[in-house]
């Protein structure tokens, strides 16, 4: 079976190679140069090869690190991935949280319960939360917000500030105010509430292309620099730009996904046809994909003029807006002990600033808070080179109620594969990856490979 893949994304590819190893014959279609989507490695002119964004894995990510695994048995995940046991960590040291290498959920537990930073009650009503939502089978209330979710259980605005805004931001890429309390649940239970590792932060040691993306394209026909204009559906095949396929997986974003599946005439649900069961489906889906927002995220990659270490693979920033420190998260550059990023989520309103003034005032944040931990430590030296990439379109906006299509779409030879069909998660690479096997998968069964 001739089967073409738009997007080469994590979502794509994991359908991808799912489908060779059904036996298709499989041709992924990819806008860029390169594989990887939205987690990609780049070309620097000064600094080689970096990420487009810095991305963190868990070790809940079972199906993503299968899949790494399974690709490429002559690479190690250890040698791939940097995991450490669950460990939050603000830059200037005054907080800290630490899961001991214990079952779980008795490592997170024991990880609120000896927090560094937070007063006894606070733990003590982190842990209340926990419980409380493990016993309602993390179940969050209708249209709840995290906001409420966390009014709901009274965590005191110490805890927010330090563990649960951070943790929310980081996971959803949606202010507390606005994001799913059902999806940061989803995100809790399965990395806090499941196997003891589940919960482990995996830092990827090469750049994220190389990962897995390259060793997967490998394994099929790559179209590259291909930007598909129309997927149609006929009785027996699908067009792929009038290219003539046995089926196709639809692995891009929302947005894009509406301009490829219909007509720019049919692009208002007024322009469909809503007479047949087709035609309702076909609006209805339409309906879905315009109805995601989306939230930007920029990744600062710094090169210091000297080497460096920064005390922990990964360590919490405090903002100040007026200062214009605004980097909430600093991570290590495995193997370049003089390489830094700096994670700045729901950028928009931060990318009107100038960019000299804004990469300064995100060193001195650094080197200031770093400071404060160790006062004899070396001070962070000058940076060398900087590149900031903003994603635009970086995620979902994760609010409560949103409708996600499913994978099955209305035409049976194409499925829909991504972070954003319904997976119970938010934006993120477990959800691509999951999303891209399960689409695999329904067009097995649909045209019985
Ligand atoms: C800066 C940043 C940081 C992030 N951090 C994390 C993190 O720490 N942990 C985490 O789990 N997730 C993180 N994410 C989210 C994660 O990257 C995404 O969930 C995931 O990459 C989505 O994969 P996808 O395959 O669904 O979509 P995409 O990666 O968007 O793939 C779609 C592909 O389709 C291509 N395409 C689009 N239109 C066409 C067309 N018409 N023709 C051909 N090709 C087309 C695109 O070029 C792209 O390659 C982050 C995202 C960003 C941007």
């Amino acid at each position: 079976m001739n089967i073409a893949i738009v997007g080469a994304g994590w979502a794509g590819l994991a359908a991808a190679v799912r489908l060779k190893d059904l036996g298709a014959t499989v041709t992924v279609f990819e806008a860029a140069p390169v594989a990887g989507g939205r987690a990609r490695g780049v070309d620097d002119l000064h600094m080689g090869r970096i990420d487009n964004g810095q991305h963190l894995l868990l070790g809940a990510y079972t199906e993503t690190l299968k899949l790494i695994e399974r690709l490429q048995p002559e690479r190690p995940l250890a040698q791939l991935l940097s995991r450490t046991p669950l460990q939050l960590e603000s830059a200037d040291g005054s907080f800290r949280l630490l899961a001991p290498r214990l079952p779980a959920p008795f490592n997170t537990l024991i990880a609120l319960l000896t927090a560094k930073g937070l007063p006894l009650s606070d733990r003590l009503k982190a842990l209340r939360m926990m419980v409380c939502c493990r016993l309602t089978d993390w179940q969050a209330q209708p249209n709840e917000t995290v906001q409420s979710l966390l009014k709901r259980y009274k965590q005191p605005d110490l805890l927010c500030l330090k563990l649960w805004t951070p943790l929310c931001l980081a996971a959803l890429n949606t202010p507390v105010a606005h994001s799913c309390a059902q999806l940061f649940l989803n995100v809790l239970r399965d990395s806090l509430d499941a196997q003891r590792d589940a919960s482990d932060l995996l830092i990827p040691n090469v750049d994220l292309t190389n990962l897995w993306p390259t060793a997967a394209a490998e394994t099929v026909t790559m179209r590259y620099r291909h930007i598909v204009r129309k997927v149609r559906a006929t009785q027996n095949q699908v067009e792929i730009d009038e290219e003539a396929f046995e089926a196709c997986l639809v692995a891009i974003p929302p947005y894009a996904a509406a301009r490829v599946l219909f007509d720019a005439a049919k692009e208002s649900d007024d322009g469909l046809g809503n007479n047949t069961a087709q035609e309702q489906s076909e609006a209805a889906l339409l309906r879905l994909l315009r109805g995601f927002a989306y939230r930007s995220i920029a990744t600062l990659t710094l090169e210091l003029e000297a080497d460096w270490l920064l005390p922990q693979s990964m360590l919490m920033l405090d903002e100040d807006m007026p200062r214009g420190h605004v980097g909430q998260w600093v991570f290590r550059r495995a193997a370049h002990s003089r390489q830094l990023t700096v994670v700045i989520s729901d950028a928009a309103d931060f990318l009107k600033h100038d960019r000299t003034s804004f990469v300064d005032a995100i060193a001195t944040q650094i080197r200031e808070q770093c400071a404060k931990r160790a006062k004899d430590a070396p001070p962070m030296p000058a940076v060398k080179h900087q590149r900031l990439i903003v994603e635009k379109r970086a995620c979902f906006d994760a609010v409560p109620g949103l409708a996600r299509p499913a994978n099955r779409s209305p035409w049976p030879r194409i499925a829909l594969a991504g972070d954003w069909t319904d997976t119970g998660y938010p934006s993120v690479l477990e959800g691509a990856v999951r999303s891209g096997l399960r689409a695999a998968d329904i067009l097995q069964q649909q045209l019985a490979l």
